[in-house]
């Protein structure tokens, strides 16, 4: 047979489209969060296609991220919006990776690094203003305050993340630009003026544009996927994944026959079973079993049966003349059917982020040039 038998697609025109889109949303600079390998669609030609678009700036989670980026492009400035160890000091100074900085301890190893390497280094500050995760308080203005004092640091930006900026109700989200606002002020009458503040994520940018800033940190609608289903304001973004298999093996089953581990499949009436080679080791959660759909010959078909580590069985008895070799369509657009990685988020109550970051290693992808 030959070629790949499950594989992705990542349409890099439909990304840069996605970027101009938003970019006409705001007047301020996008860095994009290409954060665990681009959120599954490969960090390498995702930010190559990004800089031809004119981002600058790129913001991953960890330091490791960071250097994959910084090895091929050096050229752009590349920040770790997650937490970095005292031991990352002197890679950080001397791969010019800007940290995210929330204890006074992570400023002095830095400063020290710095000082020993005799190069100043950018940082950014992080304030907890209601996520919860990582970052000063509200109320530790002194030891912000401290870090500034500390030598060959530049204290580039400051920002926040919100918790609920995805929600129709923004109540507490404007509580936390409120007090972003504050320390930021507080800082500045103490004679500390941050050049570039940053606090809206995609959710953000979409509908609350008082926190823009100077940066808008932007990931999940780059990728073409809606922050999550409370924002209602469609603007024409375009999936840049899609996920696709070939099916291996067609048959018919009788009335009361089974499939798969454990049977919990039972055929009602004679069924036409068509196996995908694509299972949980692809990321395909088994959770979708006896429940998911695929696309087959621009119809829906139900997976049928547990979905195994590296194959799962679908119902095509109502697709006629499915055949060995088809293309299964397991995200993506097959005709005028489209099944999007937020429907199958809402069939496990999970969120696109985890469908997309969840396509395995495994898979490869293929990528469409812009
Ligand atoms: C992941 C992340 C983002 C991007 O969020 P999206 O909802 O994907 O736009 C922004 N900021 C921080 C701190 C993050 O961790």
């Amino acid at each position: 047979m030959g070629g790949r038998q499950v594989w992705a697609e990542v349409d890099l025109q439909a990304l840069k489209d996605n970027f101009f889109k938003l970019q006409s949303y705001t007047k301020s600079e996008i860095m994009p969060i290409v954060k665990a390998d681009a959120y599954g669609h490969g960090a390498l030609p995702v930010v190559k296609t990004l800089i031809a678009c004119g981002a600058k700036r790129f913001g991953v989670a960890l330091l490791e991220e960071a250097l994959e980026i910084k090895t091929v492009f050096p050229q752009v400035t590349v920040m770790v919006i997650g937490a970095t160890e005292e031991n990352d000091s002197e890679t950080l100074v001397r791969e010019d990776i800007i940290p995210t900085i929330f204890q006074l301890n992570q400023a002095q190893a830095l400063s020290e690094a710095a000082v020993r390497l005799k190069r100043s280094v950018r940082l950014h500050i992080k304030v907890d203003t209601g996520m919860g995760r990582i970052g000063f308080r509200a109320t530790e203005i002194a030891e912000i305050l401290k870090i500034a004092e500390l030598p060959n640091l530049i204290i580039e930006g400051i920002f926040t993340h919100f918790a609920t900026a995805d929600q129709k109700d923004l109540s507490f989200a404007k509580k936390q630009l409120k007090s972003f606002q504050t320390v930021y002020d507080q800082l500045k009458v103490a004679g500390l003026t941050i050049p570039i503040r940053h606090t809206a994520n995609s959710a953000g940018i979409i509908q609350f544009p008082d926190s823009h800033f100077e940066i808008v940190r932007l990931g999940i609608s780059l990728y073409g996927l809606q922050p999550s289903a409370q924002i209602s304001e469609n603007i024409g973004l375009q999936p840049v994944l899609s996920w696709k298999a070939k099916v291996s093996h067609v048959k018919t089953i009788e009335t009361g026959e089974t499939v798969s581990y454990g049977r919990t499949f039972q055929a009602a009436y004679p069924t036409r079973v068509a196996t995908v080679p694509v299972g949980y080791a692809d990321g395909l959660r088994r959770a979708l079993s006896n429940q998911g759909e695929m696309l087959i010959r621009g119809r829906r078909s139900t997976i049928i049966g547990r979905i195994c580590m590296d194959q799962t069985m679908l119902d095509v008895t109502k697709i006629s003349n499915v055949q060995v070799g088809d293309v299964v369509t397991i995200l993506g657009k097959d005709g005028n059917e489209h099944l999007t990685a937020t429907e199958m988020a809402d069939w496990m109550s999970t969120i696109s982020y985890e469908v997309v970051c969840g396509v395995s290693k495994r898979v490869p992808r293929l990528y469409k040039e812009a």
